[in-house]
């Protein structure tokens, strides 16, 4: 279901990148998307991006990130981790003053498979709780957002089942930089447009804990305005969502990551062999 982003919004120079559109998503009976772990994604038309950061709220570079995202009148999903939200609720509220969407991506940030099924659901659950107190002062029984990004994108059948019964939307991704690599600001912009150019659309993960990522944010908006990308917010709504099918042959290249850090006694792990997503 789309909605104008104009309507509502501010005016925003010609020359900025801007919103493009809203996409209000129903989550009703859960749905799980991002072609790096799940064969699907959302239906987004050619050179349609939706931005998302994961792991914040983070002082050194969270400001930074809303500052160039408000600076091209683009609207992103944040997946907050639930302690940096307790320990910042002021930058949670930046956010939401800003219009980003408060996503979920559970307290303390462990890889849910390794924990039993109980806690696993806890550390979830207390997730939602703490980025909820932060973002509106309060929280109920259900996430306000009910979008939620697995840490590591290390899902189980039965979280998936159980978050889905909760009409929870599991969001992975599309296309990254690998931003909890060691790079410049440079390469990594230059990896994001690679990528991008390559796959067309997509669900872009980034993290705003990373310094290179707060630093190449306001070229690659830059960029992506003169490649004539659009980007679409994403929103809770009413409208069933439209997905998208991955092409024949998919693989989920999660799995195959971790299956190789997972694995007992797994050479590497200590050796600087990285999650998608392990920002601590
Ligand atoms: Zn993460």
């Amino acid at each position: 279901m789309l909605r104008p982003a104009a309507a509502t919004e501010p005016a925003c120079p010609a020359d900025r990148l801007g919103t493009e559109r809203v996409l209000a998503l129903s989550t009703k009976g859960g749905f799980a998307v991002g072609l790096k772990s799940y064969p699907r994604s959302l239906d987004l038309a050619d050179h349609e991006v939706v931005l998302t950061f994961d792991d914040g709220p983070w002082p050194k570079t969270t400001p930074l990130v809303l500052a160039a995202l408000a600076h091209e009148c683009v609207r992103a999903t944040f997946f907050l981790i639930g302690r940096n939200a307790e320990a910042y609720p002021n930058l949670v509220r930046r956010e939401l003053a800003q219009g980003e969407t408060i996503g979920h991506h559970t307290y303390s940030h462990p890889i849910l498979r390794l924990l039993s099924e109980t806690k696993a659901q806890e550390n979830i659950e207390k997730g939602f709780v703490a980025d909820d107190k932060a973002a509106y002062g309060s929280a109920g029984a259900a996430p306000k957002v009910p979008f939620f990004r697995f840490p590591g994108f290390a899902d189980t059948p039965t979280l998936v089942h159980w978050l889905e019964s909760r009409d929870i939307g599991i969001f992975g991704a599309d296309l990254w930089a690998a931003d909890w690599l060691n790079m410049t600001p440079d390469e990594e912009r230059k990896v994001i447009l690679a990528r991008l150019d390559k796959a067309g659309r997509g669900i872009l993960l980034l993290h705003d804990t990373k310094a290179s990522t707060a630093a190449m944010l306001p070229a690659l908006l830059r960029d992506l305005k003169a490649r004539g990308y659009k980007i679409v917010d994403i929103v809770p709504g009413d409208g069933r969502p439209a997905f998208r099918n991955a092409p024949p042959g998919w693989k989920s290249e999660i799995e195959a990551i971790l299956a190789k850090l997972l694995a007992p006694h797994a050479h590497g792990r200590k050796q600087g062999a990285h999650l998608p997503e392990s920002a601590e």
